[in-house]
């Protein structure tokens, strides 16, 4: 349930709520919005709901008491009005802007490596990605470069100022990959990976996560609650695809996931038109149509010569192509931004505070 305190609650009234909750062997996470703080009682309750309702409900300084009806909680707009802004070296992800994340694949050399960062940086991508270690289909596929990959993102880094974006595969992979890594991926086939998301969770660095082929929209948001109530608020979701029936693209981009996710949770949202498409010549149309729809980034792969990739060439954009979208994507966003500022009223119109959902 969520404790709502009144706008004039003091510091002690809002640390009482909390040792409250905690002595009902509940966990405590506390939201700071604009105009009061919420506080998030966790945890099994069973048959005590109503009783530690009008406990909590009658404590100093608590406007109302509200139970959750959705099952993702932190995650919900409920708890967190306002957009979450995902800060990555100064880059800002979720507070309007729009973030353009690229880069190869997976990293196959310095020189393939440290061509693409520079070309992409160039052209106003503001996160460098790459794989360094490869969720591959095939076991006999490339599997990335695992350590030296992360070396060469870390000196991509250094080069280009942007930071970087990586995928981890195992918890106990979690400590190397963020020690090199800006923001740590989680991706699609570990979406429902829980421990993995608990050891991502317990870091210091953001966290994407990307929907799995089969997720549905309230399993990923479930999975994004594993994240953040091990302790990490950093969060951007990353719609890249879900599988249907069709068969002409690799996987279908859930366009509409995009504006449902802004309504029911406060967490940045990006496309992955890349893997989403898995052909080139249907990222363009893409990217624009993501960020048409109000997603707060895009996250594409780029090759300088995509013929030659070792994974992924089929969709990886050229560096001409690449800088192409650059040029149409800031006008269609510029267009749309209104939706943005749509989503954040949506969120007050959910009442927070109000008594009553
Ligand atoms: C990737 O981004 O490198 C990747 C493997 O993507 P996904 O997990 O979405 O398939
Ligand atoms: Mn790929």
């Amino acid at each position: 349930m969520f404790v709502v305190m009144a706008p004039a609650a003091t510091e002690d009234q809002i640390n009482a709520v909390k040792s409250h909750i905690l002595s009902e062997g509940l966990a405590a996470h506390e939201s700071r919005g604009v105009e009061r703080v919420v506080i998030a009682a966790l945890g099994e309750v069973g048959p005590r709901k109503e009783v530690l309702a009008s406990r909590f409900a009658a404590l100093p300084g608590v406007e109302s008491v509200t139970p959750i009806s959705r099952p993702f909680k932190l995650t919900s707009r409920e708890f967190h009005p306002e957009d979450t802004v995902v800060d990555v070296r100064g880059v800002r992800i979720g507070d309007g802007s729009l973030t353009i994340m690229a880069g190869p694949c997976s990293v196959e050399s310095r020189e393939q490596l440290f061509e693409t960062a520079e070309a992409v940086a160039a052209a106003g991508a503001r996160v460098l990605r790459g794989g360094a270690f490869k969720p591959r289909t095939s076991p006999y596929s490339f599997q990335g470069l695992g350590l030296q990959g992360l070396r060469l993102l870390a000196e991509a880094r250094e080069r280009t100022g942007l930071p970087v974006v990586t995928e981890v595969m195992e918890p106990a992979q979690v400590d190397l990959v963020a020690e090199y890594a800006d923001i740590v991926q989680v991706g699609a086939r570990n979406m429902q990976n829980y421990s993995l998301l608990m050891a991502v969770g317990r870091i210091a660095k953001p966290v994407l996560l990307k929907r799995g082929f089969a997720g549905t929209i309230e399993e990923w948001l479930m999975s994004a609650e594993y994240v953040m109530s091990s302790g990490n608020p950093n969060v951007i979701l990353c719609e890249r695809g879900i599988r249907t029936f069709e068969t002409y693209t690799r996987n279908t981009l859930d366009l509409g996931a995009v504006p449902l996710l802004h309504h029911l949770t406060h967490l940045p949202v990006v496309v992955d038109p890349s893997h989403a498409t898995g052909k080139r010549f249907l990222v363009k149309p893409l990217v624009l149509a993501g960020v048409a729809a109000g997603a707060d980034g895009a996250i594409v792969e780029v090759h300088p010569r995509p013929e030659e990739a070792l994974s992924d060439g089929e969709q990886s954009l050229t560096l001409d192509q690449f800088r192409e979208i650059m040029a149409l994507v800031g006008p269609v966003h510029a267009a749309v931004a209104s939706l943005h500022s749509e989503s954040v009223l949506s969120g007050s119109a959910l009442r927070v505070g109000g008594g009553r959902h």
